[in-house]
């Protein structure tokens, strides 16, 4: 439990960055520079920045001005939290694959956030990601061009469903978060998170239609289901395709 319990206190910690990271790639910011109240603009101070506990010895306010802060800060970075602790829990050796799974999880929490916000997997966020895979995978990963061919198909497909829709409902960012998804999870896990996702997808869009709150053809982004997938498949992907090649082939 110990490796669970430090891996949620860095969570929480890569909970604030991501929270900060997908703000200031919407407003197009810089990634350096302090944090400050988006409202009186005031520098925050270490003690305003602590995760979790500073949104709750401020009650929720900013010390300067008293504007609301959102609770996506403490929600982002409890489920930061969360996820981190259980990636430690699972692997609990410092490895490079550790290390890269973190990389992997903080930028899927961005995009998660980014694309539900404002419909947008932002380039400056997403290419150099793509890039740092790339590179740790040729390094440190005996099965890089299996994962190099993953991400292609994925992106591929991604790629040809844009084509055959002219465009609606799927975007280039989803092309390339489909190529960091499968460079992220290999094969089979990429090809299963793909399928995961298009099933809670669907299940979701025809959920809002009888509850009629979209009609049909209305865009509801897919990052959020792509980022969802690529969790369940990181963390029991081996076990859910386990279960499944149990049954016979129809
Ligand atoms: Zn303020």
């Amino acid at each position: 439990m110990i490796p669970a319990f430090f891996g949620f206190l860095i969570g929480t910690i890569l909970g604030s960055l991501v929270k900060a990271l997908a703000d200031r790639s919407l407003r197009e910011e810089t990634f350096s520079g302090r944090s400050y109240c988006p409202k009186c603009k005031k520098s925050l101070v270490w003690f305003d920045l602590i995760p979790i506990l500073s949104y709750f010895v401020l009650g929720g306010k900013c010390r300067y001005c008293k504007s609301r802060i959102g609770i996506e800060y403490p929600l982002v970075e409890i489920g930061m939290g969360i996820l981190t602790g259980l990636l430690f829990f699972l692997n609990p050796i410092i490895s490079p694959s550790l290390i890269f799974h973190v990389f992997f999880i903080t930028i899927l929490g961005i995009i998660f956030l980014t694309d539900l916000k404002e419909m947008l997997i932002p380039d400056s966020i997403i290419l150099p990601s793509i890039g740092i895979s790339l590179i740790y995978l040729m390094i440190f990963d005996n099965y890089f061009l299996d994962s190099l061919l993953t991400g292609l198909v994925i992106a591929g497909f991604f790629l040809i469903l844009i084509i055959i829709t002219r465009g609606k409902g799927m975007g280039g960012g989803d092309v390339k978060l489909g190529m960091f998804l499968g460079l992220g999870l290999g094969f089979p896990n990429g090809i299963l998170a793909l399928m995961l996702s298009f099933f809670s997808g669907a299940i979701f869009a025809v959920a809002l239609i009888i509850l009629k709150k979209k009609k049909f053809g209305q865009v509801i982004p897919f990052g959020p289901f792509l980022v969802l997938a690529s969790l369940i498949s990181l963390f029991w992907g081996t076990n859910i395709l386990n279960w499944y090649l149990r049954f016979p082939n129809f």
